[in-house]
């Protein structure tokens, strides 16, 4: 049986009264027995919508799309109770990606949570014969005293689960989504080597702000902190000001997670309406009493990082990972394993290495040798859904994962992310420039980083040069402090080498960004520097 279910049933009998989940839509908390309850009642619902298990390799998916809170926990364990694979939907997706993930993953079933009952009609027309339920929201029982443990016996019985688990679609940075799998295996591996890392325990309480339909959210938050028996407390979207009352009152609460933009919308909040008020002592100290505060995802500017540990005396821990390999790299809970724009060591039981152009895999360390990161190790994924091919061409003939990420290492073995191959890695004038060292280095400027409030820099096509450097720039205040190429490139020319200063600036209102924050860099080259047609 899953090790998950086995611990939420060993955390309830351990503390009854323990919530595992805050609801902070509904304003409601949940003890583990609750939830494995309505895991056990709505997973006989859900099998009557299912064909008798079939061969291996055909188990029925179920798709649902239930906004961040208890409603989707039950509804993601009792998909996995009943045999079937999650696909868990993107809650900020219009209709027609809502359709593209459906008509992509073929589910049996599709569940939708009465908040997303717009769109029904869309998605029944699309797909007529995939059977869909509304569910009410589970457990509508008097907040307090109607439920007890009395509960527990009911879910004494085992569920069986299928080997695969979990479909998640890929952020689709560089390309059309592509659907993960992952077994169960994956995801506790993956789940369980963060607990032994970053020592989650069932004193931790986490504030979860992240979408559910990836890895950060679903493993790193929600899965690993359920499996160490904490409590996760789900908001429905993320707030900075609902997060900086949550940190000032000084609570329960011990882990943070997300991306980059989070932290700096976090770091905007504080300094415009709560530095220099009567607030500012408490926010402060309430931050600073958190236990452990993660960004990944996406590169941290070092700048965000700096000006976060100003706030708070947190110094963010950075980490690497991706859906098809849960995560790889991370730095330490130690400080002195927290290094300014490195991603740390590898994860327990990850193996990962570089590899020159050739295939070679790089073996000294402090050299400042660029490679390609790969991967090898029970936490990586089963195969891209339904795409053989794809699956095939990501793996090297020896086994390991081609990320399509470089980086470089240091001489202790720290790793230090350079970007993607496909678009962060310009090629120009014979030299090879990380473009995120450069949106780094433009942010941490001494001037620039208070004028540019984000940067994309990318690679443009350019017959002499290969390609040029561009930076995409928004500005803090365009009116009282607007910047020209020539000011701009002056500054910068004393943190980097001359071909690595951006060339090309251009100034944007602003910076498109998808669920999780991340910057499409092809569609940012195609609306800026490719001529109409
Ligand atoms: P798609 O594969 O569809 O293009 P995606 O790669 O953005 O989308 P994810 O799997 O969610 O989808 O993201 C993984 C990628 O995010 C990594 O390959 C890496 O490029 C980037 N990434 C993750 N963490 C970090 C980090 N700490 N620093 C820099 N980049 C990171
Ligand atoms: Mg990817």
């Amino acid at each position: 049986e899953l090790p998950l279910f086995l611990q939420a049933r060993s955390h309830a009998l351990a503390e009854p009264h323990k919530p595992a989940i805050i609801d902070k839509t509904r304003n409601q908390s949940f003890t583990y027995s609750e939830l494995l309850n309505d895991v056990a009642i709505f997973k006989a619902q859900i099998e009557q919508f299912l064909q008798p298990p079939g061969p291996v390799g055909e188990e029925p998916r179920v798709a649902f799309l239930t906004p961040s809170g208890y409603d989707y926990v039950v509804t993601q364990w009792a998909i996995w109770a009943s045999g079937a694979i999650s696909v868990p939907l993107c809650t900020s997706h219009p209709l027609k990606e809502l359709q593209y993930t459906i008509s992509d993953s073929g589910p049996s079933l599709i569940i939708l949570h009465p908040s997303f009952s717009k769109f029904e009609a869309g998605l029944r027309e699309q797909a007529p014969t995939i059977p869909l339920i509304t569910i009410t929201p589970f457990s509508q029982a008097p907040p307090s005293g109607g439920r007890s443990t009395s509960l527990l016996p009911k879910f004494t019985n085992a569920f069986s689960l299928s080997r695969r688990a979990l479909i998640i679609y890929t952020s689709g940075t560089t390309s059309r989504p592509k659907g993960c799998v992952s077994t169960h295996e994956t995801i506790t591996f993956q789940a369980q080597s963060l607990v032994d890392a970053w020592k989650y325990s069932r004193q931790d309480h986490l504030i979860h702000v992240l979408p559910l339909h990836h890895v950060h959210g679903i493993i790193n938050g929600l899965t690993a902190t359920l499996l160490a028996g904490g409590t996760v407390e789900m908001h429905p979207r993320f707030d900075p000001s609902i997060v900086w009352t949550r940190w000032s009152e000084r609570g329960t609460s011990t882990m943070f997670m997300a991306v980059p933009t989070v932290y700096s919308r976090l770091i905007d909040h504080f300094d415009g309406k709560i530095r220099g008020t009567e607030c500012e002592a408490a926010a402060r100290r309430g931050a600073h009493a958190l236990r452990l505060v993660v960004s990944g995802s996406a590169a941290l500017p070092v700048s965000t990082k700096r000006k976060f540990e100003e706030i708070t005396g947190h110094e963010l821990l950075e980490r690497y990972g991706m859906t098809e390999i849960g995560m790889a790299l991370s730095c330490g809970l130690e400080r002195e394993k927290r290094i300014d724009g490195s991603v740390g060591w590898p994860l327990p039981g990850v193996h990962v290495r570089l590899t020159s152009e050739t295939g070679k895999v790089i073996t000294s360390d402090g050299q400042d040798e660029a490679g390609n990161i790969e991967v090898r190790g029970p936490s990586l994924f089963a195969e891209y859904f339904q795409r053989e091919k794809a699956t095939a061409e990501s793996f090297t003939d020896d086994g390991w994962f081609k990320t399509g990420d470089v980086a470089k290492r240091d001489a202790d073995g720290a790793y230090f992310i350079l970007g993607r191959e496909s678009v962060d890695l310009i090629k120009s004038g014979g030299y090879k420039i990380s473009a995120l060292e450069v949106e780094r280095k433009i942010l941490g400027n001494e001037v620039l980083g208070d004028v540019v409030r984000e940067v994309v820099v990318v690679g443009v096509e350019d017959v002499e040069w290969g390609q040029r450097v561009a930076a995409v720039v928004t500005l803090r205040d365009p009116d009282k402090s607007p910047i020209d190429l020539k000011t701009f490139r002056s500054y910068l020319k004393e943190d980097m080498a001359p071909y690595k200063v951006p060339s090309i600036l251009k100034i944007v209102d602003s910076i498109e960004r998808n669920a999780m924050g991340k910057v499409n860099k092809k569609q940012v080259l195609k609306r800026y520097f490719e001529p109409a047609q």
